[in-house]
């Protein structure tokens, strides 16, 4: 299985231009592609595919001095992304979807480019990594590699740059366990599961996306255009990414307490057809907290040998988790009393129940 690494980069004033440059020059090749494959269908019903359009680089670059300046496999990966868009698309007009056809991307909007056949054009050398056309950049290693490295991919973030190793790493399967749990994301900053286990989101969390509300709420405030908005729009963005940095601190530690005890796992699916979006700010970024959570889950599952299931929410905090009786409260209410069976417990341990049920149902199990 692929295991993901990603490390710091420090690149000179000097490296850092050429790798801006490289994005740029992928979102040209990207759009170009694009067009290509857009105009052969709407002109000729033909089809372009990605074997055609790597086997025209070289040509291309004869035209195009400029592509010179990129290493050919990182050429050839902008054509697989391409392709993975278009392959996507087609995927979802299959199954009957009305997906949006592959849009062309600004400069802005292409952060990374890859090394998509390590070693080969990129070499990992203790503080150093060696990536064709750009020179030798120092990295930091916080942590060790592991496996053997697949690819590298170098990414632009609001802070500075980074580089990812995608590792083949050797799964290290846990020792079974027929233990299950329900997981319910709560509104009041913690994750509950059906066994009643806290846990709790970190301070420092809470902190982080109190200070990204703030600035949030300052970049609405400043003149459009304005170089003070400019300013608040850029701290906004490291604010953004320090969040999201932090969730998924929170997130692994969660999922690997979770994997570590549990066999089977069931949380809320968020991609249940019409469910219904939370519009206040505090159910956003409930939302987006949990989206990280699942993110990072299966992966850790796959690893270990757990199962992990997704299981439709809808009314699993209305219903009653011992006798089924539906029992209506506000969201201010937080506890569920049943007036059936008695039942007497937290609405979040409830809801984490009825997850419980619903999945072990689908797989066919009693609970
Ligand atoms: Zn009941």
């Amino acid at each position: 299985m692929l295991k993901a690494f990603k490390y710091r980069l420090y690149p000179t004033r000097e490296q850092a231009r050429k790798m801006s440059d490289t994005l740029w020059l992928c979102s040209i090749l990207y759009n170009r592609c694009l067009a290509a494959r857009r105009d052969a269908w709407q002109n000729g019903r033909k089809t372009i595919t990605k074997f055609d359009q790597m086997a025209a680089l070289p040509e291309l670059k004869r035209q195009d001095e400029r592509f010179h300046r990129v290493h050919s496999q990182v050429l050839q990966d902008v054509v697989k992304r391409l392709d993975r868009a278009f392959q996507a698309f087609f995927r979802r007009v299959k199954a009957g979807e009305k997906p949006g056809y592959p849009r062309f991307r600004s400069a802005r909007r292409c952060d990374s480019f890859t090394y998509p056949q390590a070693p080969s054009g990129c070499q990992s050398q203790g503080n150093k990594l060696v990536l064709s056309k750009i020179g030798t950049v120092k990295v930091k290693l916080h942590r060790p590699i592991q496996g053997k490295v697949k690819t590298v991919t170098v990414r632009q973030q609001a802070d500075g740059w980074y580089a990812s190793f995608a590792c083949e790493v050797k799964p290290s399967v846990l020792p079974a366990s027929e233990e299950v749990v329900g997981v319910d994301l709560g509104l009041e900053n913690f994750d509950i599961t059906s066994d009643g286990e806290v846990f709790e989101n970190p301070r420092h969390l809470r902190r982080a996306e109190r200070n990204l509300k703030r600035l949030q709420r300052q970049v609405c405030r400043r003149e459009k255009g304005g170089n003070r908005r400019k300013k608040a729009v850029k701290q906004l963005a490291k604010a953004h990414l320090h969040v999201a940095n932090q969730r998924k601190d929170n997130a692994h530690k969660i999922a690997r307490a979770l994997v570590n005890r549990y066999g089977y796992i069931f949380g809320e699916d968020l991609n249940v057809k019409g469910m219904v979006h939370n519009r206040h700010l505090a159910g956003a970024i409930h939302d987006a907290g949990w989206g990280v959570f699942l993110g990072i889950l299966p992966g850790k599952a796959e690893e270990a040998g757990r199962y992990v299931g997704a299981e439709e929410p809808y009314r699993s905090s209305q219903e009653c988790s011992d006798c089924g009786e539906h029992v209506p409260k506000p969201l201010a209410q937080r506890w569920h009393s049943c007036p059936r069976c008695g039942l007497s417990i937290h609405r979040d341990v409830n809801a984490a129940r009825n997850i419980l049920k619903r999945g072990l149902k689908r797989l066919g199990r009693v609970a």
